[in-house]
């Protein structure tokens, strides 16, 4: 399926609701309320619109934001696009794939590794654990 052509329409059926509401019309979680938020286990993250890899667990940290933070997304996998909706200007994370909305990136990540931090909605992503991901 070639994801950059699929209509509303179609993601309306194909997605949950939130998901929908996330991924297509670009809203945002509730804070602390993501289920990846607080998870560390070991594996990567998918698109959750169209299975697209963009993450993987090692990258990911705390970043008190209440959302899951990563430093770095797996290159290529995402695109950048200047978003200067409510008030701000931020860089919103979409899905190379598909262009589906994941987050925003802040340039207050760990110092140690990139300095970024990729503030991304659980809704957007799906989580495969690494036993999984080597079948
Ligand atoms: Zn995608």
């Amino acid at each position: 399926m070639n994801s950059e052509k699929t209509t509303d329409q179609q993601w309306k059926e194909k997605l949950t609701p939130e998901e929908y509401y996330v991924l297509r019309q670009k809203g945002t979680e509730r804070p602390f309320s993501g289920k990846y938020n607080d998870f560390y286990e070991k594996g990567s993250y998918v698109c959750a619109a169209c299975n697209s890899k963009i993450f993987e667990s090692d990258n990911k940290f705390d970043g008190h934001c209440g959302w899951p933070s990563f430093d770095q997304a797996i290159k290529g996998s995402v695109e950048y696009v200047r978003d200067v909706t409510h008030g701000m200007v931020r860089t919103e994370v979409i899905c190379a794939n598909c262009k589906g909305h994941l987050g925003h990136v802040f340039e207050d990540g760990p110092k140690d590794t990139t300095g970024n931090r990729y503030c991304m909605n659980s809704v957007s992503m799906k989580f495969i654990p690494e036993e999984d991901a080597k079948k």
